[in-house]
């Protein structure tokens, strides 16, 4: 699975096209492999995401990494491949809070990081697109003419237990349906 920066986005490696570049430690561009299969878009890197620059290693994005895995297995899916990003690549911080905790990324700052996505968008040519959480599932706007789900926040999952078999189940439908779209 690759984290490298690909070529086509080397113009946002120092990007201050919003605020967030203000009190990022990393920008987290994503993670995957390009092209792929699903193109994943969650809300934004979270605290353990800003500081290991990478946006797999929080909680809730270590409960989508292992309850997509189980399903690809379970499916015998294992070859899919996949990308991994959000509608910000700069981790939105509660200035006000003490505990300075994540917070949701303001429309400017989507709007400024939405070159970048469309961008990802043309490199990953993905069959389906999977939108994480209902900031992605209102504003990504990307994938029209691809198949595109939404899931929960696992952010949520991981607050709210009951959630999580709606959540599989979802995770689930979407795999099956990319079986479909790819004949296999
Ligand atoms: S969130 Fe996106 S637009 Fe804003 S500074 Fe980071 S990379 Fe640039």
């Amino acid at each position: 699975m690759i984290c490298r920066i690909p070529s086509q986005l080397s113009e946002f490696v120092y990007c201050e096209r919003c605020d967030l570049y203000k009190t990022r430690r990393h920008i987290v561009f994503g993670k995957g492999n390009l092209p792929c299969d699903i193109l994943m878009v969650g809300e934004a890197p979270g605290k353990v995401e800003d500081l290991r620059g990478d946006p797999l290693v929080g909680p809730e994005s270590r409960l989508l990494w292992s309850t997509l895995t189980k399903v690809l297995r379970e499916e015998k899916l294992e070859e899919i491949t996949y990308f991994i990003t959000n509608m910000v690549c700069c981790r939105p911080k509660a200035l006000e809070s003490m505990k300075e905790e994540n917070r949701k990324p303001e429309v400017e700052e989507m709007s400024g990081c939405r070159k970048r996505l469309l961008t990802l968008f043309h490199l990953a040519k993905p069959k389906m697109v999977l939108l994480i959480g209902s900031v992605a599932g209102t504003h990504a706007r990307i994938g029209a003419e691809r198949a595109t789900f939404r899931i929960y926040n696992p952010g949520y999952v991981v607050r709210n237990k009951a959630a999580y078999p709606e959540f599989i189940a979802s995770i689930r439908d979407a795999i099956r349906l990319l079986r479909e779209i790819k004949h296999v």
